[in-house]
């Protein structure tokens, strides 16, 4: 193996970076308590309290999930770099930070402010009108800690409800007709690559499915990508960043960065020239960055909480599976689908034939006109 990248976490991103590293005979290691994780057929898992023995053993490290701690990739890069960056992974970690940072690089966004008492809440209602948002600042995750308070007798409920974090914050409600993200890879030399815009559905909070090219996004795709290209320039980004839009008549607000790989970008290990693992491997390695050209229109859709009967969706054509060695649970992530035929019509069939063989609700038939 030419070298050795340490992630942290071995969940399903780890193991979709593994398999993208081998071709390029480049071994990951994962730092992540849990033994048999989704990684653990791809590389050597090691406990956290082994970090040592990690830390020796990779040549740079990387991560899976944002809301590691700063203080333990600090560690680590006593010696050895870590990518993406300290402040980009500070700056996702706070919501409050990362609308300013939006603000300060004219990235549109809605107005907000920081909440750290229920009178502050008061007056966030005050400044900035209802509806409002309310979420934690750190922490959150698939639309979990955050509180619409529509008028102003939800007030005290939302301050009961949310106010074991330190730090709020509140802001205005958009009025979104869609949601986007765009996925973008820098380089270590600073060149920048960026995907397709992905439209992206939601079903109790969890990403559903996402629709590539997002449909009707021909004078969105520029804009997304300049604002993309501030953040990873201003942070001095190495590796995937994602940027979560909304779509509004105004044109795009952002809502938040992910400094990783991301669900939206499942579609890129078959849908793109290069994928989003691959292109953060290369980045991560030091390698020049692979083409990010969309190879047809798709539709990648994530199985949730049980497992479909797999030789039924594997005799569809066009449909690739995968499973991410994960037990079913509720709600849980456990596997994706990408859906690729050559015709916009036969994908449309297509999704109709899944959402009678997936065991989930699927609001597929919604997106018949894509
Ligand atoms: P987040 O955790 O910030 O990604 O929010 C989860 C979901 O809540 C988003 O995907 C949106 O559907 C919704 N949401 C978040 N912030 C706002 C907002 N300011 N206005 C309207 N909807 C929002």
């Amino acid at each position: 193996m030419d070298k050795t990248i340490g992630i942290l976490g071995g969940g399903q991103l780890g193991r979709m970076m593994a398999q993208a590293a081998l071709p390029l005979n480049i071994q990951c290691i994962f730092l992540e308590d849990q033994a048999d994780c989704p990684a653990s057929q791809l590389g050597q898992v090691f406990p956290q309290n082994t970090i040592q023995d990690f830390a020796q053993q990779a040549d740079v490290f990387t991560l899976e999930f944002e809301n590691t701690s700063v203080e333990s990739t600090d560690y680590l890069t006593q010696n050895k770099a870590m990518f993406p960056p300290r402040l980009a992974l500070a700056t996702a970690q706070n919501r409050l930070l990362e609308k300013s940072l939006f603000q300060q690089l004219d990235i549109p966004v809605a107005p907000f402010c920081g909440v750290e008492s229920l009178d502050e809440l008061k007056q966030a209602v005050e400044q900035l009108g209802l509806p409002i948002v309310v979420k934690t600042a750190m922490g959150g995750y698939d639309g979990k800690g955050q509180f619409v308070v529509k008028d102003k007798t939800q007030i005290d409920e939302a301050w009961r409800v949310l106010s074991y974090a330190k730090t709020l914050i509140a802001e205005s409600f958009v009025n979104f007709s869609r949601e986007v993200s765009i996925i973008a890879v820098r380089g270590q030399n600073g060149e920048v690559k960026t995907w397709s815009l992905a439209e992206n559905h939601h079903h109790h909070g969890i990403l559903s499915h996402s629709i590539v090219p997002a449909p009707q996004s021909d004078d969105l795709q520029p804009i997304a990508q300049d604002y993309i290209t501030r953040l990873l320039n201003h942070l001095d980004y190495v590796g995937v960043l994602t940027l979560e839009l909304f779509v509004t008549s105004d044109g795009l607000y952002a809502n938040e960065i992910a400094p990783r790989v991301h669900n939206s970008g499942h579609w890129t290990i078959e849908g793109a020239v290069c994928s989003q693992f691959e292109n953060h491997i290369r980045a991560v390695a030091g390698l020049p960055l692979g083409c990010t050209d969309t190879i047809r229109p798709n539709v990648m859709v994530n199985i949730i909480g049980e497992y479909p009967d797999k030789a039924k969706i594997l005799a569809l054509d066009c449909v690739h599976l995968h499973l991410y060695n994960k037990e079913e649970r509720e709600g849980r992530k456990i596997g994706h689908l990408t859906i690729m035929p050559n015709q916009a019509e036969e994908r449309s069939n297509l999704c109709q034939q899944l959402a009678t063989l997936l065991p989930q609700p699927l609001a597929l038939t919604v997106d018949m006109k894509i």
